[in-house]
């Protein structure tokens, strides 16, 4: 069992992975790849000590060699969601379910936060991972809602395993309706409604509030206290996804804010 699994290999998560190795805790972060950080597509960076006009590609590049000779894990791949099981907590990534004391969320800006009905059918119809529950869906009517560069190539899986997918595309539309009562019957875009037994919403970031039931939000960023709390004890946010300013020095601050906070959540719980 991890003492602290990190959502994000952003500069957030990173800096967390450093300070809460440093303190000799078990840690590993969960991420998409480094291009899928904001700070990828920034051209020259003036503003953060020490890396003035590096390309924001290259910061990351760096961040990440400090991660491996730290010697911390990054496990690649989409961290799906995440539940309270006790004083533990479980994240699921693909297929795979790991554990955990404490959670440190660094997953970033939030691009879009939910859509209607999305929390509420999540696991009802509602799924972010075609490998995942694909089978459930075989001989059935699908929709995928692709929002991620990998959506496409999961359309692909779910057709193979014999689902009848429509596929809606990016530019399809800016927001769905899932439709259902207990269970999905549909989904509602650009006012026509397609019935359908599930939806596979594939984005890169998945809303905190269906990552982690219950967490308490301040619109769309997670709220946190000044020790990057979050509203569930041993959970944890830091940069971006904790709000504004999104600034690399915010997102490493804090970073380093949440991981001595799990830390000492740990160390008071033994
Ligand atoms: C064009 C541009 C220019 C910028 N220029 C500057 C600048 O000059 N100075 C400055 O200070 N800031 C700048 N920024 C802002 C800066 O890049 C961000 O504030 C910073 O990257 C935030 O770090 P973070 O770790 O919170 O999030 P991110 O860097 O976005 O990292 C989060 C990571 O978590 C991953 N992730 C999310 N959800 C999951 C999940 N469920 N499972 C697995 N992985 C997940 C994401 O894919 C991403 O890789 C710029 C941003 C942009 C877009």
């Amino acid at each position: 069992m991890a003492d602290i699994i990190i959502i994000g290999g952003g500069p957030a998560g990173v800096s967390a992975a450093l300070t809460a190795k440093n303190r000799g805790k078990n840690v590993f972060v969960v991420s998409n790849g480094a291009e899928e950080s904001t700070l990828w597509k920034a051209h020259a960076i003036t503003n953060y000590p020490g890396c003035n006009n590096m390309s924001g590609a290259d910061i990351l590049k760096s961040f990440l060699q400090q991660l491996d000779d730290a010697q911390i894990k990054v496990l690649p791949g989409r961290a799906l969601n995440a539940m309270r099981m006790g004083e533990l907590f479980g994240v699921s990534v693909g297929s795979d379910f790991f554990d955990t004391k404490t959670l440190i969320l660094a997953s970033g800006i939030v691009q879009q936060s939910a859509f209607a009905g999305e929390t509420e059918l999540l696991g009802r119809g509602v799924s972010y991972c075609a490998t995942c529950d694909g089978m459930l869906y075989k001989g059935k009517k699908v929709a995928v809602i692709g929002l991620n560069s990998e959506a496409e190539a999961e359309a692909e899986f779910l057709r193979s395993i014999g689902c009848d997918v429509l596929y809606f595309d990016k530019t399809f539309a800016k927001n769905y309706k899932i439709l259902g009562d207990g269970k999905v019957s549909g989904v509602e875009a650009e006012g026509r409604v397609f019935d359908v037994d599930g939806v596979f919403i594939l984005r890169n970031t998945i809303a905190p509030g269906s990552f982690l039931n219950g967490i308490a939000l301040d619109g769309t960023h997670i709220k946190t206290d000044r020790d990057m709390k979050t509203s569930i004890p041993g959970v944890f946010a830091a940069g971006d996804c904790s709000g504004k300013p999104y600034q690399l020095a915010k997102a490493v601050g804090e970073g380093n804010i949440a991981a001595l906070s799990a830390c000492e959540f740990i160390d008071k719980r033994v």
